[in-house]
Parts: C-alpha cells; sequence; structure tokens
C-alpha cells in the first residue's frame, strides 16, 4: 500500500512538473517552438518516430505535431478508421516518449479540404459522400487537387468533433492542428447549401466552429496552416502559399488566439506574411521543409521580423526524410540550432 501511495505521489509530482514545462512552450510560455511536423497515419509511422523520440530531444526538438487524420481506431467511428490506424496503446507509447523527454506532442486533424489524395479519397467522403462538397463530380478525382468537405451540411461536424474529442483524449492534448491548408473546393456551385456564397465567409465559420469545439469547449489551443488566411493579391507567393480563391478575409474574422503555421517552402527575399499575421495579433509558427538555402532564410527572416508571438519554427517533412534518419535532416538541424542559441 505504502509503495503504491509513494509511487502515486512520485506520478502526481511528474505530472505537474511536465505541466509546467509544457508550459514554457505554450503560445505564452517562454521557451521557442523548436518544432517538427510529420505523418503519423500508420502504425509503423508512430512506431518509428517513439523510438527517435529522444534522439530529436537530445538535437533540442521541443514540439512534434503529429498529422493523425484517419489513422487511429476511433471508437465512435470505427468505419474511418484507415485499416493500418493506430490503437490507443501504441498513442499512449508515443505519448510516454515524449513526455519522458519533454516533447509536447501535437495531433493533427486535417479539416475541410486534403480529403482526397490523387485517386484515394479519404474514409469520410467514402463513408458519407453526402458530406462532399462537389458530390458526384469529378470521378476518380480527376481534374482536381482534393476533395473538401462542406462546411454547411449539418451532420459533418457532429461526427468530426467526435474524432476530435478521441485525439485529445487518447494523445492527452493541450492542443490540436485543424489542418486547413489548399482548400481549394469551397463555396462551390455542386454544393446546394455553399452556391453563390462569399467564400471567405464559409471559411471562417468553419473555422469559428472548430475553434468554439477546441478551445471553447476543450479549452486547449488550436493551430492551423496559413495559406488560405493570406491574399495572393497582396503577398506574391502564387495560389497555394497565398489565397487566390477569395478565402483571405477570413483573417479578420477569426480568433487572434488561433496559432498560424505560416509553411512557405521557397527561397525567397521576404516573407511578409509572418509580420502580416503579427500586426493582426496572431501567434504564428513560421513553418519550412527541404531546401536549406530556403529553410535557412524564412528562420533568419522570421527572427529579424518577429517579435514574441513568433514561436520558433516548425521543420515539415512530407516524405524527404525517413522517421529514423529525422536527427540527420539539415534544415531541422539548422533550425533547432538556430531557435537553441547554437
Ligand atoms: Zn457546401
Amino acid at each position: 500500500m505504502k509503495i503504491k501511495c509513494v509511487f502515486l505521489i512520485v506520478c502526481l509530482l511528474s505530472t505537474a512538473c511536465l505541466a509546467k514545462e509544457k508550459l514554457a512552450i505554450s503560445a505564452q510560455g517562454i521557451e521557442p517552438w523548436r518544432g517538427v511536423h510529420l505523418g503519423i497515419g500508420n502504425k509503423k509511422a508512430v512506431e518509428q518516430l517513439t523510438s527517435v523520440v529522444p534522439r530529436l530531444a537530445g538535437l533540442g526538438v521541443n514540439v512534434i505535431v503529429g498529422e493523425i487524420n484517419y489513422g487511429y481506431q476511433y471508437k465512435s467511428h470505427p468505419e474511418l478508421a484507415r485499416d493500418d490506424a493506430n490503437s490507443a496503446m501504441q498513442i499512449k507509447n508515443l505519448l510516454a516518449a515524449c513526455r519522458r523527454h519533454r516533447v509536447r506532442l501535437i495531433p493533427q486533424f486535417q479539416c475541410l479540404g486534403h480529403q482526397s489524395w490523387s485517386k484515394n479519397t479519404a474514409p469520410l467522403l467514402i463513408n458519407y459522400p453526402q458530406f462532399d462538397e462537389t458530390p458526384g463530380k469529378y470521378p476518380d478525382n480527376e481534374g482536381i487537387y482534393c476533395r473538401s468537405w462542406c462546411p454547411l451540411h449539418p451532420e459533418v461536424n457532429k461526427i468530426i468533433f467526435a474524432l476530435m474529442d478521441e485525439l485529445i483524449e487518447v494523445f492527452e492534448a493541450d492542443a490540436l492542428h485543424v489542418g486547413l491548408d489548399e482548400v481549394f473546393l469551397i463555396g462551390e456551385d455542386a454544393c446546394t447549401r455553399c452556391k453563390g456564397k462569399d467564400k471567405a465567409i464559409l471559411l471562417a465559420k468553419a473555422i469559428n466552429d472548430y475553434y468554439k469545439h477546441i478551445a471553447g469547449k476543450h479549452k486547449i489551443e488550436m493551430l492551423m496552416w496559413g495559406d488560405r488566411l493570406i491574399d495572393a493579391k497582396k503577398i506574391s507567393y502564387g495560389k497555394w502559399e497565398a489565397s487566390d480563391n477569395n478565402t483571405a478575409k477570413a483573417v479578420d474574422l477569426i480568433s487572434k488566439n488561433i496559432i498560424i503555421c505560416d509553411w512557405h517552402y521557397e527561397l525567397r527575399k521576404e516573407y511578409e506574411s509572418v509580420p502580416m499575421f503579427i500586426e493582426k495579433g496572431f501567434h504564428v509558427w513560421p513553418a519550412s521543409w527541404k531546401k536549406i538555402d530556403a529553410v535557412m532564410a524564412f528562420v533568419d527572416y522570421s527572427k529579424r521580423h518577429g517579435n514574441a508571438r513568433m514561436l520558433g519554427h516548425l521543420n515539415t517533412t512530407w516524405g524527404a526524410v525517413k522517421i529514423n534518419e529525422l536527427p540527420t535532416f539539415k534544415p531541422l538541424r539548422y533550425a533547432v540550432d538556430s531557435f537553441s542559441g547554437k
């Protein structure tokens, strides 16, 4: 009994300590966010990541954004889990490794867009084709980049929120990343609910719905990619890194407490969206990819033009490096060193 009590006290104390550590890398914290983003939508990825966490932490990584999407064995909607989806036990193992090494683990669930990739449609629209923004159009996804769900369908959020609830629970999450990048299909004529509506207002409604659930109900931080909030007419990033489809006005219709992950992968002289988001009152987390010269330029620009609301740097990977080789990924090393004072 005594041993049990001692064990309990130690656990409680260590949890309290970890909570303090986590605060240091919250948006209100003092520690720069030295992060890496990667897909963890299958068992192998989670196992590999779990084993590499100690080395990443040793380099100085203190945040991991794990994009899981339909790669978890959801109990509320088992029909939406991929075949090789992770069990709760596997997520707990990853979480334990992260906590042991003082790494904040943030799950990501890709909302609204990216509901297909190439010919493969993701489980939501396979099982619930009525949620499709362009129902019956684009067979085999030909002629489009990715499918979207309809932000005005009255049943879709009920299902998505159930998935979010499970992720927040199993990850014991203090933040959730909702994706939202590259939403090209929104307010389409093919949708009877959205046809003719202002795309920025539609996007803002979706963002506000998620924010209300995540920050309002769960009281945790929300992150999203920033590209649909950047006006391509004002900042010449092109139609991928910025919005050329009339969604950018949404930037003024959403909570400033949302953390904007501002991704840019090309070498540029300026990355004006960083000061733009900061001036509007957001916290911004610049994100780069694999081109080392672009990573260096973006990291350095962010440091010059940021303030306390510029959180650090997030390295994405997108398959450019194997998970077990992540600690040798030069772009990650540069950004982490840069925000470690090395
Ligand atoms: Zn719609």
